[in-house]
Parts: structure tokens; C-alpha cells; sequence
């Protein structure tokens, strides 16, 4: 029996897990609706993936391009989603993130200006306009000062630091609890609630390159799935086309794309812009397909169409590993990424400093004198918990996920920037979802010690033990297991193989042993995380398997192109009552017909016609 006499604990509405601008975000619209909110964190403070986002936040403000509007937003993400995009979530992010923008903008975020004064945009992948919010190549940092100016200002909102959510507690399938730990003293602690909003980010350290730092080890899936709720599209991770690759201490750090839309190509080791090789029919009418008239749109974006360097982050991945793969790489394996022969050195150190000194400082290179080398790092998950698109909550009543943590708002694809507006405009819309909710239910619900105690049980256990395998053995291995079976292009064969070490590593996880006790033991908080690791790359190979296409973020060697059929499913992992993890696929509805029409129609539909104002009204509600 574990002694649960002394673990601490607290009351609260509503519980937010996770501080990066998803959960600040909700967190701010809890406190402002005034719940009594608790703000988990595993690290401190401002330190999130939010914070490390370079380029930028995507949002159709037409500041420098007048024409933009929500819809071409919508278009575009959708395209670049391939159409697998929940359309409702896609449709909410185009309209409502404009509004999310200039808000933070009253909350004192500080922009870069265009000429005459207004916040500037920057081009990106896949974007047909200038459209990211930016602050340099330092937008993240801004936002979460701005996010955690405004949070420390409201009352009702506390902030737990250093301090990892173990386990959801439930009350008859609803949320009652967290089970969480401090960091640093090992000490247990107790949260009770009426709702929790997961906001933990993605998962890419079950990765070995990636531009994930060490948090990011796929918590809120595995709460989200242990607690009941349904994780979907899991199969959709996104490899970013430019991290570092050299020196081996770096790799997978990431080399923002804002490189690539202010001016920098890619270069394979004959010099060639290999891009234009690879533009795939559906972009071929708006993509460049000359050097000459990809250089014409650097000096006039509004009359050239766009370089090929800025096609989908998937579409571009692609192309270096097939670049490196055919013996056309860089010295290190990987390409090179080209702006000093494109811009003045004042121009780079002034729109991309972290580039510039991220360079110097780790790598030995001066970005404004020579070319970059890079290649594809694990990045982003498209995939995460299922949600309603208007609240926000999972199945699990009292249960809601937003930002990265959450799936279906970016399809197969990601476009870049569009994360920074996804976080704002549903950690916003969490909020709101969990106060309707809070306020249709009442009482506190009950804590149910037994579960308390098991949840104790299972996370001690690596301390208990008196032998066992070293945690971080294990994390090489599964690491290792994703890295060669589960990357950017797989195959049947492959993806069959890594379940099996995946199931031989449920083995060895549950022999993990941490030695020491529960103070200031990072083993302990690696074997902890093991578990998460695990269902997060379970739920990615078991998913790639069953999809039988290649369609954005997911790459099937054996089932090469889009299929009509595959856009019709979405791939839906769940806990089966066995324990077991059981994949599935399910129809997805049917778009309305308004917004099937502009997903579909030209830029010239589009740009200057207006909207059906009935949904438009509708949606900034
Ligand atoms: C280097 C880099 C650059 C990027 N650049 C851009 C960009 O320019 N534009 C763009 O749109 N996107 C960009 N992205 C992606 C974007 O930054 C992330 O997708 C986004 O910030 C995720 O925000 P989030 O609020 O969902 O989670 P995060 O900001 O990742 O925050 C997650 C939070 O959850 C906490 N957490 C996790 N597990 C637990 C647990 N068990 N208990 C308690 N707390 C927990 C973490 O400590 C953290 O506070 C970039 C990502 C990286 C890595």
C-alpha cells in the first residue's frame, strides 16, 4: 500500500496542463471568465516550443497583401492539408485568427511594421500571400511574453512550475483529477477538478533527429488515451525539410523556412536548384517553374509566381531525402540551404539574428558568407487527441486538448505558421468549451483514492525495483526503432517490424529501473516519460499501416499517390477494453457545401468575390 497521507494537494475549476501559447492561451480565457485555474508545466515558466517558434504566426490581416481574406487562408490550408483537414477546425483558425493577432497586439506584443505602420507579414510554404505575423526570426518569444504579461495579471490563475502530469483522474468517465509530481522533489501532488484542458505539445522526442526539445515526449496523447479519449490521424508527422545536420550534437535542430521566404535556396552538391524538379501538378500553376522567374518574384512577389523552394514543407522533405538518396547530398548528408549568395549581410543579421548566430555559435558557419547545410527533422504532429472543433473536448466529458497536442486542423500537412494561429484561435475556444461545460455540471467531482493509488503505484515502481534496465537504454532503443522503421518514407514490411520491437520494448519498459531515490533524478523522469513515448509511437506505425497512401506528412513506398478512397477516412486509435491499442478507420462527414466550393475554387474566385456573410457572422461569434 503506498502511504498517501502526506501528498499535497489542491482544488481548482479547471486545470490546464501545459504553458505554452495553448495553454496560456486557455489559461488567460479561464481566468478571464473567473475560474479558479491551475496552470501545470513540466519546465519552467516561458520555456515551450512556443517560445522557440521562429517565423511566424499565419493570419489573413491582407496588411501587405490586400487581396488575402480568410477564405484564400482557408484555401490554402486546406491544399496544403490535402484535404483531410477537419473543415470545420480549418474554417474557425481562417476567420478567427486575424482576431487572435490583434489582440495580442492590445496585450503589447511588438511586431515588425510594415512602412506605413501596420503589423507586417512574411511569406511562407505554401501560403499564397505574405501572411506571418512576425517579430524577426524571434515571433514565439514575443507571444509568450505577451501571453505571460497577461497572464500573472489575472487573479484566479495559479501556476504550477516544474511539474509533470502523471494521470487523469476520472468519476464515472468524467474528469475529477490530475496526479502530478514535482521535479524537483519527487513529491507527489494532487489536483482536483472539474476539467482539464491538455495543452502539452507534440511528441517528437520519440525521435532521435528532431526539433523537439527533451518535454516533448507525446504526454497528452498518452493521458488522453489512458483516460479514454481517441486519438486521431496519428500517422501524419511532420518532417521538417530544413534542420541542422551538422555537427552530430546539433542535428534536427531546426533552420526556420523563414530562410527560405525571405530569399534562400536549395542547392544539391552540383549546384543545381533541385526544387524545380519536384513541383507536384496540383501547385505546377502557381509555382515558378524557371530560375529566372522564381528570382523576378524575390524583387516583385505580387506579379511572379512563387520559387518552388516554398512548396509544402512534406513536398520539399521529399525531395532532399531523394536529392541525398540518389548521391547528390552535402558533405554530411544533407543539402545546402543558400542566402548569402542572395542577400546583403545586413539584410540577414537584421530578419533572421537566431539564424545568424545559431550558425556561428553551433556549427562554426557564417550564414551571410557561406551556404547552410541541411536536411529533414522530425518536427510537428498533424495528429493528436480527437476533439469537437467548437469546444474543443474529447469524448472524455470534461476532457478538452488544444494546439499541438490536439488533431485534425492540419490534415495530412502542417503549413508553417499556422501552428502559432492554431494555439491562439482553439486555446481560446478551449476556454470558453470548458466553462459551458463547468457551469452545466456543478459539484466538484469525487476523487476515487484506489485509482490514486494505482496511478502511485505505476509511477514509483522504476524507483521499487530492485534491478532492472537502465531507462535511457531503452529510450536509444525506441528512438533507434522510429528512426530506421518509421520515418519520412515507409513500407509494410517496415512498419510491421517496428510493432515488433515496439512490443519488445513494452518489455523492457516495464523492467525499467531508475537507481536513487525520488529527488533530483532524471532517470526516474526518463522512465516516466518512457510510457508516453510508447503509445505515442504505437499509435503512429499501428496508423501508417493501416493507411494505404501517401498522402502530406505520411509516405508509403509500397502505396505511392493519393488515394480517392483514403480522403474519406480518418485513422482512429482508442484504448480497447483488453488493454490492447485498436486502430480503425471511420468515414468522416461530408463538407458543407459553401466551404467545400472555396477550398476548391481559383485564387481569382476568391480574391476579390465575398464571402457568404451568413457563415462568415457565424464563425467570429
Ligand atoms: C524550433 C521550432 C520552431 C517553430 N517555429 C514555428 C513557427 O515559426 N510558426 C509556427 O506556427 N509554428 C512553429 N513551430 C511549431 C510550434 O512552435 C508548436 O507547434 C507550438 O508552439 C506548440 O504549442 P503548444 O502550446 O501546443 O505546445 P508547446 O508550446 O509545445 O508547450 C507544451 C507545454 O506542455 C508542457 N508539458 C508537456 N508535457 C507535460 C506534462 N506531462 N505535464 C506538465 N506539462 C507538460 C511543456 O512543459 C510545455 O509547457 C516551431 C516549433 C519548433 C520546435
Amino acid at each position: 500500500m503506498a502511504d498517501l497521507s502526506d501528498i499535497q494537494s489542491v482544488e481548482h475549476d479547471v486545470v490546464v496542463i501545459g504553458a505554452g501559447g495553448a495553454g496560456l492561451r486557455a489559461a488567460i480565457e479561464c481566468g478571464l471568465q473567473g475560474l479558479n485555474t491551475g496552470l501545470v508545466c513540466k519546465s519552467l515558466l516561458g520555456k515551450a516550443h512556443t517560445v522557440m517558434a521562429e517565423g511566424g504566426c499565419a493570419a489573413a490581416l491582407g496588411n501587405v497583401a490586400p487581396q488575402d481574406n480568410w477564405k484564400v487562408h482557408f484555401r490554402d490550408t486546406m491544399r496544403g492539408g490535402k484535404f483531410l483537414n477537419d473543415w470545420r477546425m480549418a474554417e474557425l483558425h481562417a476567420k478567427q485568427a486575424p482576431d487572435r493577432v490583434r489582440e495580442l497586439e492590445e496585450w503589447g506584443a511588438v511586431f515588425d511594421r510594415t512602412p506605413s505602420g501596420l503589423i507586417s507579414q512574411r511569406n511562407f510554404g505554401g501560403h499564397r500571400y505574405p501572411r506571418l505575423a512576425h517579430v524577426g526570426d524571434r515571433t514565439g518569444l514575443e507571444m509568450i511574453r505577451t501571453l505571460q504579461d497577461k497572464l500573472v495579471y489575472l487573479q484566479h490563475v495559479a501556476v504550477h512550475m516544474e511539474c509533470t502530469a502523471l494521470e487523469l483522474l476520472l468519476d464515472d468517465g468524467a474528469i475529477a483529477g490530475v496526479l502530478a509530481y514535482w521535479r524537483e522533489t519527487g513529491r507527489l501532488f494532487l489536483l482536483k477538478t472539474k476539467a482539464v484542458i491538455l495543452a502539452t505539445g507534440g511528441g517528437g522526442r520519440a525521435w532521435r533527429f528532431t526539433s523537439n526539445s527533451w518535454e516533448y515526449t507525446g504526454d497528452g496523447f498518452a493521458l488522453a488515451y489512458e483516460a479514454g479519449a481517441e486519438l486521431i490521424n496519428m500517422e501524419f508527422t511532420q518532417f521538417h525539410p530544413t534542420g541542422m545536420v551538422w555537427p552530430p550534437s546539433v542535428r534536427g535542430i531546426l533552420v526556420t523556412e523563414g530562410v527560405r521566404g525571405d530569399g534562400g535556396v536549395l542547392k544539391n552538391s552540383a549546384g543545381d536548384r533541385f526544387m524545380f524538379s519536384y513541383i507536384p501538378e496540383k501547385f505546377a500553376a502557381e509555382t515558378a517553374d524557371t530560375v529566372e522567374e522564381a528570382d523576378r518574384w524575390l524583387a516583385d512577389s505580387s506579379k511572379n509566381r512563387r520559387p518552388p523552394e516554398l512548396l509544402t514543407r512534406d513536398v520539399v522533405a521529399r525531395a532532399i531525402t531523394r536529392e541525398v538518396v540518389e548521391g547528390r547530398g552535402s558533405p554530411h548528408g544533407g543539402v545546402f540551404l543558400d542566402i548569402a549568395s542572395r542577400r546583403d549581410p545586413e539584410f540577414i543579421k537584421r530578419k533572421l539574428p537566431s539564424m545568424y548566430h545559431q550558425f556561428k555559435e553551433l556549427a562554426g558557419v557564417d550564414i551571410t558568407k557561406e551556404p547552410m547545410e541541411v536536411g529533414p527533422t522530425l518536427h510537428y504532429f498533424m495528429g493528436g487527441i480527437r476533439v469537437d472543433a467548437d469546444t474543443q473536448m474529447s469524448r472524455v466529458p470534461g476532457l478538452f486538448a488544444a494546439g499541438e497536442c490536439s488533431g485534425g486542423m492540419h490534415g495530412a500537412n502542417r503549413l508553417g505558421g499556422n501552428s502559432l494561429s492554431d494555439l491562439l484561435v482553439f486555446g481560446q475556444l478551449a476556454g470558453v468549451g470548458a466553462r459551458q461545460y463547468i457551469s452545466g455540471l456543478g459539484k466538484q467531482p469525487r476523487i476515487d483514492m484506489a485509482q490514486v493509488e494505482r496511478a502511485v503505484q505505476r509511477a514509483t515502481a522504476p524507483l521499487n525495483r530492485a534491478e532492472g534496465i537502465n531507462p535511457y537504454v531503452v529510450t536509444e532503443h525506441l528512438q533507434h526503432v522510429m528512426d530506421r522503421y518509421v520515418n519520412i518514407v515507409r513500407q509494410r514490411d517496415e512498419l510491421e517490424t517496428a510493432l515488433v520491437e515496439l512490443e519488445k520494448l513494452k518489455q523492457e519498459v516495464a523492467q525499467v529501473k531508475a537507481p536513487g531515490a525520488s529527488q533530483y533524478n532524471p532517470g526516474w523522469h526518463e522512465a516516466i516519460a518512457l510510457g508516453s513515448l510508447l503509445i505515442t509511437a504505437e499509435s503512429v506505425t499501428r496508423a501508417a499501416l493501416i493507411r494505404e497512401e501517401s498522402r502530406g506528412g505520411h509516405s508509403r513506398v509500397d502505396f505511392p499517390g493519393e488515394s480517392d478512397e483514403w480522403v474519406k477516412v480518418s485513422v482512429v486509435a482508442r484504448k480497447g477494453v483488453d488493454g490492447q491499442m485498436e486502430v480503425r478507420t471511420e468515414p468522416r462527414p461530408q463538407p458543407p457545401a459553401d466551404l467545400a466550393q472555396i477550398a476548391h475554387a481559383t485564387l481569382e474566385e476568391l480574391e476579390g468575390s465575398g464571402a457568404t456573410a451568413a457563415r462568415e457572422k457565424g464563425a467570429s461569434a
